[in-house]
Protein backbone atom coordinates (compact mmCIF):
# COMPACT_ATOMS: atom_id res chain seq x y z
CA UNK A 1 0.00 0.00 0.00
CA UNK A 2 0.61 3.71 -0.99
CA UNK A 3 -0.57 6.08 1.06
CA UNK A 4 -0.17 9.43 -0.65
CA UNK A 5 -3.27 11.78 1.46
CA UNK A 6 -1.45 12.90 3.97
CA UNK A 7 -2.89 16.03 3.83
CA UNK A 8 -6.30 14.56 4.44
CA UNK A 9 -5.06 13.42 7.43
CA UNK A 10 -1.91 12.08 8.87
CA UNK A 11 -1.26 8.81 10.48
CA UNK A 12 -0.81 8.69 13.95
CA UNK A 13 2.51 8.16 15.22
CA UNK A 14 3.31 5.46 17.61
CA UNK A 15 4.42 7.99 20.16
CA UNK A 16 1.32 9.36 19.77
CA UNK A 17 -0.81 6.47 20.16
CA UNK A 18 1.39 5.49 23.09
CA UNK A 19 0.88 8.61 24.31
CA UNK A 20 -3.14 8.82 24.47
CA UNK A 21 -3.43 5.49 26.55
CA UNK A 22 -1.27 6.35 28.41
CA UNK A 23 -3.29 9.36 29.37
CA UNK A 24 -6.34 7.42 29.29
CA UNK A 25 -4.62 5.24 31.54
CA UNK A 26 -3.15 7.23 34.29
CA UNK A 27 -4.73 11.04 34.00
CA UNK A 28 -7.96 9.81 34.28
CA UNK A 29 -9.36 12.67 36.91
CA UNK A 30 -11.06 15.83 35.42
CA UNK A 31 -8.49 18.42 35.02
CA UNK A 32 -10.93 20.96 37.01
CA UNK A 33 -11.32 18.84 40.28
CA UNK A 34 -10.10 20.82 43.29
CA UNK A 35 -8.59 17.62 45.24
CA UNK A 36 -4.49 16.55 44.17
CA UNK A 37 -5.14 13.80 42.01
CA UNK A 38 -6.38 16.39 39.07
CA UNK A 39 -3.05 18.35 39.86
CA UNK A 40 -1.27 15.63 37.14
CA UNK A 41 -4.24 16.38 34.31
CA UNK A 42 -3.96 20.39 35.25
CA UNK A 43 0.02 19.96 34.67
CA UNK A 44 0.02 18.12 31.46
CA UNK A 45 -2.19 20.51 30.23
CA UNK A 46 -0.31 23.45 30.88
CA UNK A 47 2.71 21.07 29.99
CA UNK A 48 1.54 20.73 26.37
CA UNK A 49 0.80 24.51 26.24
CA UNK A 50 3.96 25.59 26.87
CA UNK A 51 5.38 23.06 24.26
CA UNK A 52 2.95 24.89 21.80
CA UNK A 53 3.86 28.39 22.80
CA UNK A 54 7.49 27.54 22.85
CA UNK A 55 7.09 26.22 19.19
CA UNK A 56 5.42 29.38 18.44
CA UNK A 57 7.40 31.98 19.88
CA UNK A 58 3.92 32.67 22.01
CA UNK A 59 2.88 32.19 25.59
CA UNK A 60 0.99 29.57 27.14
CA UNK A 61 -2.06 32.16 27.94
CA UNK A 62 -2.57 32.53 23.93
CA UNK A 63 -3.00 28.85 22.97
CA UNK A 64 -6.74 27.78 23.82
CA UNK A 65 -7.29 23.77 23.14
CA UNK A 66 -10.03 22.87 20.47
CA UNK A 67 -11.36 20.03 18.33
CA UNK A 68 -9.83 20.97 15.39
CA UNK A 69 -9.22 23.11 12.96
CA UNK A 70 -12.33 23.41 12.27
CA UNK A 71 -13.36 25.11 15.63
CA UNK A 72 -10.70 26.73 15.70
CA UNK A 73 -11.44 28.50 12.18
CA UNK A 74 -15.00 28.56 13.52
CA UNK A 75 -13.81 30.43 16.69
CA UNK A 76 -11.77 32.91 14.68
CA UNK A 77 -14.32 33.88 12.19
CA UNK A 78 -16.95 34.46 15.11
CA UNK A 79 -15.22 37.31 16.51
CA UNK A 80 -16.93 39.36 13.58
CA UNK A 81 -20.37 38.16 13.46
CA UNK A 82 -22.68 39.86 11.56
CA UNK A 83 -19.45 42.40 9.86
CA UNK A 84 -17.76 42.50 7.20
CA UNK A 85 -14.72 40.29 6.36
CA UNK A 86 -11.81 39.58 4.05
CA UNK A 87 -10.80 36.36 3.21
CA UNK A 88 -8.81 34.14 0.42
CA UNK A 89 -11.36 32.28 -2.01
CA UNK A 90 -9.24 29.33 -1.81
CA UNK A 91 -9.73 29.00 1.86
CA UNK A 92 -10.70 25.69 3.61
CA UNK A 93 -14.69 25.16 3.63
CA UNK A 94 -15.45 25.55 7.02
CA UNK A 95 -13.77 29.44 6.95
CA UNK A 96 -17.21 29.75 4.43
CA UNK A 97 -19.17 27.61 5.99
CA UNK A 98 -18.48 29.96 9.91
CA UNK A 99 -18.59 33.39 7.46
CA UNK A 100 -22.17 32.36 6.37
CA UNK A 101 -23.26 30.72 10.35
CA UNK A 102 -22.42 34.00 11.70
CA UNK A 103 -23.97 36.16 8.89
CA UNK A 104 -20.47 37.80 7.93
CA UNK A 105 -20.56 39.98 4.89
CA UNK A 106 -17.59 38.48 2.91
CA UNK A 107 -15.30 39.45 0.16
CA UNK A 108 -13.65 36.58 -1.39
CA UNK A 109 -10.23 37.65 -2.63
CA UNK A 110 -9.23 35.65 -5.79
CA UNK A 111 -5.78 34.17 -6.11
CA UNK A 112 -3.55 35.16 -8.69
CA UNK A 113 -2.92 32.13 -11.53
CA UNK A 114 -0.79 30.62 -9.35
CA UNK A 115 -2.91 29.92 -6.55
CA UNK A 116 -1.47 33.27 -4.14
CA UNK A 117 -3.27 35.79 -2.30
CA UNK A 118 -1.26 38.77 -3.00
CA UNK A 119 -1.49 41.54 -0.06
CA UNK A 120 -2.06 44.48 -2.53
CA UNK A 121 -5.24 42.16 -3.15
CA UNK A 122 -6.35 41.91 0.65
CA UNK A 123 -5.66 45.70 0.94
CA UNK A 124 -7.89 46.41 -2.44
CA UNK A 125 -10.63 44.63 -0.05
CA UNK A 126 -10.22 46.03 3.07
CA UNK A 127 -12.88 48.36 4.18
CA UNK A 128 -13.29 50.98 6.64
CA UNK A 129 -15.42 48.65 8.39
CA UNK A 130 -13.86 45.37 7.55
CA UNK A 131 -13.90 43.77 10.89
CA UNK A 132 -11.61 40.37 10.30
CA UNK A 133 -9.00 39.57 7.33
CA UNK A 134 -8.51 35.92 7.60
CA UNK A 135 -5.82 34.05 4.72
CA UNK A 136 -4.61 30.87 4.97
CA UNK A 137 -1.14 29.89 5.46
CA UNK A 138 -0.95 26.56 3.10
CA UNK A 139 -3.56 25.68 0.84
CA UNK A 140 -4.71 21.92 1.72
CA UNK A 141 -5.53 21.60 -2.05
CA UNK A 142 -2.54 22.50 -4.20
CA UNK A 143 0.52 23.45 -1.44
CA UNK A 144 0.50 26.68 -2.31
CA UNK A 145 2.23 29.20 0.43
CA UNK A 146 0.62 32.35 0.80
CA UNK A 147 3.16 35.74 1.75
CA UNK A 148 1.44 35.50 5.49
CA UNK A 149 4.32 37.92 6.83
CA UNK A 150 3.54 40.39 4.49
CA UNK A 151 -0.28 40.32 4.56
CA UNK A 152 0.00 40.30 8.04
CA UNK A 153 2.16 43.50 8.41
CA UNK A 154 -0.27 45.27 5.22
CA UNK A 155 -3.40 44.68 7.29
CA UNK A 156 -2.21 45.51 11.12
CA UNK A 157 -1.53 48.45 9.32
CA UNK A 158 -4.63 48.72 8.48
CA UNK A 159 -5.50 48.01 12.49
CA UNK A 160 -7.22 45.23 11.71
CA UNK A 161 -7.26 41.72 13.04
CA UNK A 162 -5.87 38.89 10.90
CA UNK A 163 -6.09 35.57 11.36
CA UNK A 164 -4.58 32.59 9.63
CA UNK A 165 -5.77 29.27 9.24
CA UNK A 166 -2.26 27.33 9.71
CA UNK A 167 -4.14 23.76 9.38
CA UNK A 168 -2.01 22.74 6.49
CA UNK A 169 1.15 24.61 7.52
CA UNK A 170 1.87 23.74 11.34
CA UNK A 171 4.43 21.53 11.68
CA UNK A 172 5.55 21.76 7.97
CA UNK A 173 6.65 25.02 7.26
CA UNK A 174 8.70 27.15 9.70
CA UNK A 175 5.55 29.90 10.58
CA UNK A 176 6.29 34.15 11.64
CA UNK A 177 4.13 35.27 13.87
CA UNK A 178 4.26 38.54 13.35
CA UNK A 179 1.50 41.18 13.44
CA UNK A 180 -0.94 37.07 13.25
CA UNK A 181 -4.07 37.88 15.87
CA UNK A 182 -5.64 34.19 15.39
CA UNK A 183 -3.63 31.05 14.30
CA UNK A 184 -6.04 27.92 13.64
CA UNK A 185 -4.16 24.53 14.11
CA UNK A 186 -5.46 20.81 14.33
CA UNK A 187 -3.70 17.79 15.07
CA UNK A 188 -4.98 15.35 13.30
CA UNK A 189 -2.06 17.00 10.22
CA UNK A 190 0.76 16.94 11.87
CA UNK A 191 0.70 12.84 13.38
CA UNK A 192 -1.40 13.29 16.01
CA UNK A 193 -5.12 12.90 17.08
CA UNK A 194 -8.03 13.56 15.23
CA UNK A 195 -10.20 15.73 17.52
CA UNK A 196 -7.97 18.14 19.32
CA UNK A 197 -5.98 20.92 17.66
CA UNK A 198 -5.88 24.53 18.68
CA UNK A 199 -6.42 28.48 18.24
CA UNK A 200 -3.59 30.54 19.45
CA UNK A 201 -5.59 34.51 20.40
CA UNK A 202 -2.83 36.88 20.49
CA UNK A 203 -2.43 38.63 24.46
CA UNK A 204 -4.64 41.48 24.55
CA UNK A 205 -7.51 41.05 21.78
CA UNK A 206 -10.90 40.38 23.12
CA UNK A 207 -12.62 36.98 21.96
CA UNK A 208 -15.93 35.88 22.28
CA UNK A 209 -15.98 32.47 22.94
CA UNK A 210 -17.95 30.09 20.69
CA UNK A 211 -18.26 27.60 23.30
CA UNK A 212 -18.88 28.76 26.50
CA UNK A 213 -18.17 27.61 29.67
CA UNK A 214 -15.77 27.68 32.61
CA UNK A 215 -12.65 25.59 31.26
CA UNK A 216 -10.03 27.12 29.68
CA UNK A 217 -10.48 30.75 31.75
CA UNK A 218 -13.90 30.65 30.40
CA UNK A 219 -12.66 31.26 26.79
CA UNK A 220 -13.46 27.99 25.55
CA UNK A 221 -15.97 25.68 27.69
CA UNK A 222 -15.68 21.98 28.04
CA UNK A 223 -13.99 19.88 29.76
CA UNK A 224 -10.73 18.87 27.98
CA UNK A 225 -9.82 16.17 25.65
CA UNK A 226 -7.26 15.08 27.65
CA UNK A 227 -5.90 12.27 25.82
CA UNK A 228 -6.18 14.26 22.42
CA UNK A 229 -3.91 16.70 24.55
CA UNK A 230 -1.35 14.33 25.47
CA UNK A 231 -1.24 12.89 21.73
CA UNK A 232 -0.75 16.24 20.73
CA UNK A 233 1.89 17.11 22.97
CA UNK A 234 3.84 13.63 21.93
CA UNK A 235 2.91 14.86 18.02
CA UNK A 236 4.78 18.31 18.57
CA UNK A 237 7.81 16.74 20.23
CA UNK A 238 8.44 14.57 16.71
CA UNK A 239 8.62 17.99 14.95
CA UNK A 240 12.16 18.03 15.17
CA UNK A 241 13.96 19.73 11.75
CA UNK A 242 11.23 21.13 9.77
CA UNK A 243 13.99 22.24 7.27
CA UNK A 244 15.52 18.57 7.10
CA UNK A 245 11.81 17.23 6.02
CA UNK A 246 11.09 19.96 3.65
CA UNK A 247 14.29 19.16 1.76
CA UNK A 248 13.74 15.29 1.90
CA UNK A 249 9.94 16.28 0.41
CA UNK A 250 11.33 18.33 -2.13
CA UNK A 251 13.64 15.30 -3.27
CA UNK A 252 10.94 13.02 -3.34
CA UNK A 253 8.22 15.87 -5.36
CA UNK A 254 11.28 15.80 -7.66
CA UNK A 255 11.61 12.37 -8.22
CA UNK A 256 7.95 12.16 -8.86
CA UNK A 257 7.31 14.73 -11.53
CA UNK A 258 10.58 12.97 -13.25
CA UNK A 259 8.82 9.70 -13.61
CA UNK A 260 5.78 11.86 -14.92
CA UNK A 261 7.58 13.77 -17.75
CA UNK A 262 6.43 13.47 -20.96
CA UNK A 263 3.34 11.82 -20.29
CA UNK A 264 0.83 15.02 -20.58
CA UNK A 265 0.01 15.37 -16.45
CA UNK A 266 1.26 18.45 -15.33
CA UNK A 267 0.98 20.47 -12.18
CA UNK A 268 -1.69 22.82 -11.50
CA UNK A 269 0.47 25.26 -10.19
CA UNK A 270 4.16 25.81 -10.62
CA UNK A 271 5.07 29.23 -10.04
CA UNK A 272 4.64 29.73 -7.02
CA UNK A 273 6.15 29.14 -3.35
CA UNK A 274 4.86 25.62 -2.80
CA UNK A 275 5.04 23.54 0.28
CA UNK A 276 6.81 20.16 -1.56
CA UNK A 277 4.78 17.40 -0.01
CA UNK A 278 1.36 18.58 -1.68
CA UNK A 279 1.66 17.45 -5.51
CA UNK A 280 -1.77 18.80 -7.33
CA UNK A 281 -2.19 17.16 -10.54
CA UNK A 282 -4.36 17.59 -13.73
CA UNK A 283 -4.74 14.49 -15.63
CA UNK A 284 -5.80 15.86 -19.16
CA UNK A 285 -8.91 14.27 -20.93
CA UNK A 286 -9.22 11.65 -17.46
CA UNK A 287 -11.85 12.16 -14.86
CA UNK A 288 -10.17 12.60 -11.21
CA UNK A 289 -12.88 9.89 -10.06
CA UNK A 290 -11.61 7.45 -11.65
CA UNK A 291 -8.04 7.78 -11.49
CA UNK A 292 -8.46 7.75 -7.67
CA UNK A 293 -10.43 4.43 -8.17
CA UNK A 294 -8.17 2.97 -10.88
CA UNK A 295 -4.90 3.51 -8.55
CA UNK A 296 -7.30 2.10 -5.55
CA UNK A 297 -7.59 -0.78 -6.68
CA UNK A 298 -3.19 -1.02 -7.16
CA UNK A 299 -3.32 0.15 -3.33
CA UNK A 300 -1.94 3.75 -4.12
CA UNK A 301 -4.53 6.38 -2.54
CA UNK A 302 -4.73 9.77 -3.83
CA UNK A 303 -7.51 12.12 -3.70
CA UNK A 304 -9.55 14.36 -5.89
CA UNK A 305 -9.51 18.22 -4.19
CA UNK A 306 -9.48 17.90 -0.88
CA UNK A 307 -10.85 15.42 0.85
CA UNK A 308 -13.48 16.73 2.94
CA UNK A 309 -15.36 17.39 -0.29
CA UNK A 310 -14.72 14.43 -2.23
CA UNK A 311 -18.26 13.77 -1.68
CA UNK A 312 -19.57 16.55 -3.25
CA UNK A 313 -19.90 16.45 -6.52
CA UNK A 314 -19.20 19.93 -7.41
CA UNK A 315 -15.77 20.67 -8.54
CA UNK A 316 -12.81 22.25 -6.07
CA UNK A 317 -13.12 25.76 -5.18
CA UNK A 318 -10.05 26.39 -5.15
CA UNK A 319 -8.98 25.31 -8.54
CA UNK A 320 -12.01 27.05 -9.94
CA UNK A 321 -10.49 30.38 -8.13
CA UNK A 322 -7.50 30.05 -9.68
CA UNK A 323 -9.12 30.23 -13.37
CA UNK A 324 -9.47 26.55 -14.04
CA UNK A 325 -12.62 25.54 -15.59
CA UNK A 326 -15.37 22.83 -14.11
CA UNK A 327 -14.30 20.20 -16.93
CA UNK A 328 -10.68 20.83 -16.03
CA UNK A 329 -10.90 20.95 -11.65
CA UNK A 330 -12.46 17.39 -12.31
CA UNK A 331 -9.37 16.10 -14.03
CA UNK A 332 -7.04 17.17 -10.77
CA UNK A 333 -5.90 14.54 -8.14
CA UNK A 334 -3.79 15.44 -4.94
CA UNK A 335 -0.88 13.39 -4.23
CA UNK A 336 0.76 14.50 -0.37
CA UNK A 337 3.39 12.85 1.10
CA UNK A 338 4.41 12.54 4.50
CA UNK A 339 6.52 10.97 7.07
CA UNK A 340 6.57 7.57 5.78
CA UNK A 341 6.70 8.59 1.93
CA UNK A 342 10.15 7.10 1.11
CA UNK A 343 10.12 6.56 -2.85
CA UNK A 344 7.54 7.91 -5.31
CA UNK A 345 9.14 6.29 -8.75
CA UNK A 346 6.25 3.58 -8.07
CA UNK A 347 3.39 6.06 -7.57
CA UNK A 348 4.41 7.54 -10.86
CA UNK A 349 4.87 5.11 -12.77
CA UNK A 350 1.82 3.36 -12.17
CA UNK A 351 0.07 7.05 -12.43
CA UNK A 352 1.67 7.34 -15.97
CA UNK A 353 0.43 3.48 -16.50
CA UNK A 354 -2.98 4.05 -16.12
CA UNK A 355 -3.32 7.28 -18.10
CA UNK A 356 -1.72 6.08 -20.87
CA UNK A 357 -3.60 2.86 -20.90
CA UNK A 358 -6.61 5.41 -20.90
CA UNK A 359 -6.13 8.50 -22.79
CA UNK A 360 -4.94 7.70 -26.50
N1 LIG B 1 -8.26 24.01 7.38
C1 LIG B 1 -7.54 23.32 6.49
C2 LIG B 1 -6.59 24.05 5.60
C3 LIG B 1 -7.67 21.92 6.42
O1 LIG B 1 -6.97 21.22 5.53
C4 LIG B 1 -8.59 21.27 7.31
C5 LIG B 1 -8.79 19.77 7.27
N2 LIG B 1 -9.10 19.26 6.00
C6 LIG B 1 -9.31 22.05 8.22
C7 LIG B 1 -9.12 23.42 8.22
C8 LIG B 1 -10.28 21.42 9.19
O2 LIG B 1 -9.58 20.81 10.23
P1 LIG B 1 -10.26 19.65 11.11
O3 LIG B 1 -10.31 18.44 10.24
O4 LIG B 1 -9.33 19.48 12.28
O5 LIG B 1 -11.58 20.14 11.54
Amino acid sequence: MIYLDYAATTPPAPEVTDAVSECMRTLTANPSAAYSIATPARTKMIAVKKQIAAFLGATPQEIFFTSGGTESNSQAIFQAAGKHIVIGAAEHRSVFAAAANFSCEVTAVRPDKNGVITPEAVLRAIRPDTALVSVQSVNNETGVINPIREIADAVKRKKIPFHTDAVAAFGHINIDMTNITMLSASAHKFYGPRGIGFIYIKQGSRAKPLIAGEQEGSRRGGTENLPGICGMGAAIELITDINVELARLKSLREEFLRGLAGSGIAETVSNADIYPGIISLRLPGFPAEKAISLLDARGIYVSGGAACSSSSHSPSHVLISMGLTPAEAFEVIRVSMGRQTTEMKTAASVIKEIYNKSVI
